[in-house]
């Protein structure tokens, strides 16, 4: 069992969704958080300024939640700086790690990077069994070869890194971008509006028949620390075991938020991935749960979000 209490530890993304909840579950474990420099001042891109920053800090233990992340969308239409970011990010940052000895690496993945077709629910063992998802193929791409990393550094140097996956994520400090974020502040962004204009109407993208497993940033931090103490795996999945269709997500959010008019699929945008719920057998022998559900989980991410009126998309 590994313990954080007193340790340097630098969640490398500190200022993303996960990367925060990250360092305010750490800090109950007293660990001794590093302080993450702003993008204006380190670009994780940039293989001799991460080498700089890390042989100055000198941390213990390194989390990897620096990543660029982004919806349906914006994955379909950037896939060049999804790919190019992501696997420049994680390079810099896991060989540096290994080259300085750092004691403990947590790198952050994704449930996006399954094949496509996979067997529901996805074990860690389908991963590179099958073709991906085409929207977000580069991303994926890029994830997958992080893993690949992490795990080779184990092999060959007897590092002590791993990998955690994700499900779909939610809460505060997500981005709010009506085309380029994820689902659920995307819907909230078009409900608020819809509800101030009074729309008839409230469009959805795709069929509404994908499932998608959701799950509150801070159950998610809870269970990577979770992980990282107490599971020796080099990966993890992180989620809830419970999946939804959107067309049912989008029921629960129409409620939470009071808007009575007509749904209306527009099967012009992309599905994605039909569904992708990660079998979380590694998690639950390890005795976790989540403790966060989604409809109170919606609750409370719609009331913070509504009292921020101004809420748009962070830098
Ligand atoms: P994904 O899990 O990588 O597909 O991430 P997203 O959160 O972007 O999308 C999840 C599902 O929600 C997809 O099937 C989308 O088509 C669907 N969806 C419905 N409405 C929206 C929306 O307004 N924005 C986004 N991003 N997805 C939406």
């Amino acid at each position: 069992m590994h313990n954080f209490e007193g340790k340097k530890v630098w969640v490398a993304g500190s200022r993303g969704m996960v990367g925060a909840a990250l360092v305010q579950r750490l800090m109950q474990e007293s660990a001794r958080i590093v302080q993450d420099p702003p993008r204006q001042v380190l670009d994780l891109r940039r293989q001799a300024d991460v080498e700089g920053w890390m042989e100055s800090s000198r941390p213990d233990v390194v989390f990897v939640a620096a990543a660029r992340v982004g919806g349906i969308l914006d994955n379909a239409n950037h896939p060049a700086d999804f790919i190019a970011d992501n696997l420049q990010i994680e390079t810099n940052i896991i060989t540096t790690a290994a080259k300085l000895g750092v004691s403990q690496l947590v790198f952050l993945g994704s449930s996006c990077i399954y094949p496509k077709h996979a067997p529901q629910p996805l074990k860690e063992e389908y991963l590179l069994t099958g073709p991906l998802e085409e929207t977000n193929r580069a991303y994926a791409m890029a994830k997958l070869a992080g893993i690949e990393l992490v795990n080779a550094y184990r092999k060959q140097h007897d590092c002590n890194f791993m990998s955690v996956l994700p499900c779909n994520l939610y809460g505060p400090g997500d981005t709010y971008d009506i085309q380029n974020s994820h689902v659920i502040p995307a819907l909230m962004m078009r409900l608020k509006e819809a509800i101030e204009s009074k729309s008839a109407e409230f469009k959805v993208w795709g069929t509404g028949k994908p499932r998608r497993e959701f799950m509150h940033v801070n159950d998610c931090a809870d269970a990577i620390i979770h992980a990282a103490k107490n599971i020796a795996n080099e990966l993890v999945n992180i989620g809830t075991g419970e999946d939804i269709s959107i067309a049912d997500l989008v029921a629960i959010l129409t409620e939470i938020a009071g808007y009575k008019g007509q749904i209306v699929f527009d099967t012009s945008k992309p599905d994605g991935t039909p569904r992708k719920l990660l079998d979380i057998s590694r998690l639950q022998a390890s005795t976790w749960g989540p403790q966060i559900s989604l409809k109170q989980g919606l609750e409370l991410t719609w009331q913070a979000f509504s009292d921020q009126p101004s809420q748009r998309r962070r830098a």
